[in-house]
């Protein structure tokens, strides 16, 4: 139980309404997007950094664990408050502070929604790299802390590709910054890339210096369906392969298809056993240019049939097959365990042969699809009940999976990162020695372990 004292001392330090102690205001402060939920004692809101130096001071006196929170969409559990951790949410922390078009970077507060950020930068034809689906709801803050990404990744990369600098507060208190202001920069150690995608167990965050590009100003949308999983991996492994780096590059199996069809009736034929959905973007003197190149190589592997979208009404219809995956699992009901391992691309073949193998022998459904050009598939396994979600039979499955990923030379997670959820699997991954150093660097950034504890590593 939360000292009353404490409360108090929240409450004379930060203005009115930045502090929540009721059950009823801190409900909605406890979960994410993991279903996990953990209803704090106390939440407290920060607009300034020097509100968030003393509250970590304060706790780090008394030692009152915290959990940063941004908008709470995290997957794994990260923003939800276990070990009777206080909830600081950053939700307030939301100004653009800067764009800086000439020298192509923009300084902005963790709080920041990815969409407002982008409707900001679009106005001068630029944007920023990272686009998680999630991008009209999530933080810039929780996209740097899970190095979250979406489709364009493949082109344009993951926040530890687009950030240039941190401002960060660290578990006793004290404010540190990282990085430059400029597009080169070699001096002292790279404590910008460390953070980033550390899940707030290293500091809480609290500016950030992001690398912005400027627009292309055409796109092109393709879709391709093939007869066979085989025929659309080496297809991605064929577009991979040469010199146009798609945009998106997003694939679906069979077993989605089948979902698609069963909300979207007959968007695809009955008989097709996956599909690819390819977007390139450049400059519009050259793009059909780009495309041809593109179809050529397309067209050098088996395909079923190819679609060019040529109207805003043809792409938003390939698009709105492709995005109604994810509400679809959710209208078919039940359970489902939601990984998002990754393979180099030249595996995937084998990784989805052997999934569909790993479906038959639990008899468990299988869905994937995900962001084939980065190797980011998202395996889905379903359950009818909790029950079957939580046998042996399913927890083997998931095991034979992750151990399936390792060998292929791949790594437990794209996007969605450790947080609590995963956190039983990552030997598998990180040997021993590595996680004693691990821990070790949290000790320096963290000393008395109350910013996100027991998680992530
Ligand atoms: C519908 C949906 C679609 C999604 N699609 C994608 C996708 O395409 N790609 C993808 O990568 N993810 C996706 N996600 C997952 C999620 O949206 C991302 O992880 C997102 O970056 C989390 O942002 P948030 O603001 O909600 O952070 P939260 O969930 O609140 O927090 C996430 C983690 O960041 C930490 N954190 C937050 N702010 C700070 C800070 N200022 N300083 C230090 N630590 C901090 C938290 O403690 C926590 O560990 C999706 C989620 C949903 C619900």
């Amino acid at each position: 139980m939360l000292h009353k004292k404490h409360i108090n001392f929240f409450k004379k330090l930060l203005p009115e309404n930045f502090v929540f102690s009721e059950r009823g205001d801190c409900w909605a402060y406890g979960y994410d997007n993991s279903k996990m939920h953990v209803v704090p004692e106390c939440v407290l809101f920060a607009n300034d950094k020097l509100q968030i130096q003393s509250i970590v001071k304060y706790c780090f006196e008394n030692n009152i664990p915290i959990t940063t929170r941004g908008r709470g969409t995290g997957n794994t559990g990260g923003s939800v408050p276990i070990d009777k951790s206080i909830v600081l949410s950053l939700e307030k922390m939301n100004k653009i502070l800067n764009i800086d078009i000439k020298n192509r970077f923009c300084e902005v507060q963790p709080g920041v929604i990815n969409k407002e950020l982008q409707k900001e930068l679009k106005k001068e034809n630029f944007f920023w790299g990272p686009d998680p689906s999630s991008q009209d709801y999530s933080t810039i803050g929780g996209n740097i802390a899970n190095n979250s990404a979406g489709p364009r990744a493949i082109k344009y990369g993951t926040p530890r590709d687009n950030i240039l600098g941190l401002e960060f507060i660290s578990g006793i208190g004290e404010i540190y910054k990282t990085g430059v202001k400029t597009s080169k920069g070699v001096v002292g150690l790279d404590l910008t890339r460390l953070f980033t995608g550390s899940e707030g167990i290293l500091g809480i965050l609290t500016e950030a210096t992001l690398k912005i590009l400027p627009c292309n100003n055409a796109i092109k949308t393709v879709e391709i369906t093939f007869d066979s999983v085989a025929d659309a991996s080496q297809t991605i492994i064929n577009l991979m392969s040469q010199p146009i780096t798609p945009y998106k590059l997003e694939f679906i199996d069979g077993e989605s298809i089948k979902l698609i069809n069963t909300i979207k009736t007959d968007h695809y034929d009955t008989s097709i056993k996956s599909a690819i959905l390819l977007e390139i973007d450049g400059e519009l003197e050259y793009i059909d240019l780009m495309l041809n190149k593109v179809i050529k190589v397309i067209k050098e592997g088996n395909f079923n049939n190819i679609k060019i979208a040529d109207n805003k009404d043809e792409i938003e219809k390939l698009w709105s097959a492709r995005k109604s995956l994810s509400p679809a699992l959710r209208e078919i009901g039940g359970y489902k365990i939601n990984e998002d391992i990754v393979v180099p691309i030249s595996n995937l073949t084998n990784l989805l042969n052997s999934l569909e193998e790993i479906s038959k022998k639990y008899n468990i459904k299988i869905v994937n699809f995900g962001h084939a050009g980065n190797g980011n598939i998202h395996v889905n396994l379903l359950f009818k009940t909790k029950e079957e979600k939580e046998t042996d039979n399913s927890k083997k499955c998931l095991e034979e999976i992750f151990d399936l990923v390792l060998r292929l030379n791949g790594t437990l997670s794209g996007e969605h990162g450790i947080g609590i959820i995963k956190k039983q699997y990552i030997e598998k991954e990180i040997n021993k020695d590595t996680l004693v150093l691990m821990k070790k660097i949290k000790e320096q950034f963290d000393p008395k372990n109350i910013l996100n504890p027991n998680k992530s590593i």
